[in-house]
């Protein structure tokens, strides 16, 4: 691996803030107190841990304690998805997309395994640029719905839902809502106080706190069911001694957040402009992936026609550069990921997709990288790829693999 590490692939994790880790450190060594002994050495702690609950609730507009400690993301999904389905036993339909994180839409397939029984799961289409028609997502709630689940905003092409109209034609059928904002807390505004969801999940390593500690909001007298059942931690809502020092850290990582919103907004949205431009100009036959404005300011997904993404990932890795595929790696056959499958992103493109990520963190002169190393990568691919040859050189393709791939 190359020395230097141009790092934009933060919809997968994020550095942990310098400020951050500094919060945190305390916690590891001197302040070892448990938050839930009656000794000030531990109530010390548990005035640090109402503080994080506070600076949290601020950057979403929420009250402290509607703020519920997580070990993740995905926990945070599971335990809003199950308890809405708990408290209303009479209820068996949930709405969704197809364009979920896994987190959401595994679970929504395993719901009559987990609980025995049948349940109908609607999972609603989007279309070429990755958008919702508003007019079949109402038209697919009905008395049976026990809860809505969509995402904020797309953690592959970064593609931003209604979230603030959907929720409240949920909640004028009295439907509960939950959101899962995972990609979308730090980057965009969000103010739970006009936009009336239920349940909305945070991950701490996406918004540069450490990995393993999440967040649920669950909206003041909103019917719930623990996920975790133990100890009174949470107020009873979550067992399970409080990973402290994450849980600060989490804390403080929503306060920066807040402080560089218009960082997020102008620096970083311009950074992934250029990045996104130079590629489309540079590179023929490529296209971006989602609707251009509707869309997270950090997060540019680029379809390179007949080449596969993981062989460019490949090459970008020997200058140290870090980007994601559209693509998973899966039996051995690399399926094109579910959300540009949704899209219609035809077989061709959705096979040469990159996901590039971006973060405060990142520099002009790094975008400028990228825009120098990456068109020869692809003209150098392509060359080598028999379909790329016969459809834009008049040659005869190579037998046998349709996908482009050298196998
Ligand atoms: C990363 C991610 C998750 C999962 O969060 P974890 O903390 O890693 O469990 C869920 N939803 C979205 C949209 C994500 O990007």
């Amino acid at each position: 691996m190359s020395e230097r590490v141009v790092y934009m692939d933060n919809n997968a994790t994020t550095r942990v803030a310098p400020e951050v880790v500094e919060e945190m450190l305390p916690y590891f060594s001197e302040l070892y107190g448990n938050p839930s002994s009656m000794h000030s050495f531990g109530g010390q702690v548990g005035r640090k841990i109402a503080e994080a609950r506070e600076r949290i609730a601020a950057l979403i507009g929420a009250q402290p304690e509607e703020i519920i400690f997580t070990s993740c993301g995905t926990e945070s999904d599971s335990t809003a998805i199950l308890s809405a389905l708990q408290s209303q036993p009479g209820k068996r339909h949930v709405v969704t997309t197809r364009v979920e994180h896994p987190a959401v839409k595994n679970l929504c397939e395993h719901l009559d395994k987990l609980f025995g029984h049948k349940h109908r799961v609607t999972a609603l289409p989007v279309d070429r640029e990755g958008l919702l028609d508003l007019e079949q997502y109402e038209k697919s709630l009905t008395e049976d719905t026990a809860i809505v689940s969509v995402m904020w905003a797309n953690n592959e092409t970064g593609v931003i839902f209604p979230i603030e109209e959907m929720a409240a034609l949920a909640r004028e059928r009295g439907i509960l809502f939950h959101t899962d904002a995972v990609q979308a807390v730090g980057k965009i505004p969000i103010n739970l106080a006009e936009v009336p969801v239920d349940f909305l999940s945070i991950s701490g390593h996406k918004l540069h706190a450490p990995k393993g500690v999440g967040v649920l909001y669950v909206r003041k007298g909103t019917p719930f069911f623990p996920f975790l059942v133990g100890g009174h931690q949470e107020r009873g809502r979550r067992g399970g001694t409080e990973n402290v020092a994450s849980i600060i850290g989490l804390g403080k990582a929503c306060e920066l957040a807040a402080q560089r919103m218009n960082v997020e907004n102008t620096k970083v949205r311009a950074l992934r402009d250029k990045l996104e431009a130079g590629l489309l100009e540079k590179i023929p036959h490529a296209l971006r992936n989602g609707h251009k404005d509707k869309r997270l300011p950090n997060t540019t997904s680029v379809s390179f026609e007949f080449v596969e993404g993981e062989a460019i990932l490949l090459h970008l890795d020997r200058y140290g550069i870090c980007a994601s595929s559209g693509s998973a790696c899966t039996s051995g056959s690399l399926e094109p990921s579910h959300v540009l499958r949704a899209m219609g992103v035809p077989f061709t493109m959705a096979h040469g997709s990159i996901r590039f990520s971006l973060s405060v963190y990142n520099t002009e002169e790094e975008v400028d990288f990228v825009l120098d190393k990456l068109p020869p990568i692809i003209a150098n691919l392509r060359e080598l790829s028999p379909f790329w040859q016969a459809e834009h050189r008049g040659a005869v393709g190579g037998a046998g693999c349709k996908c482009s791939c050298s196998s």
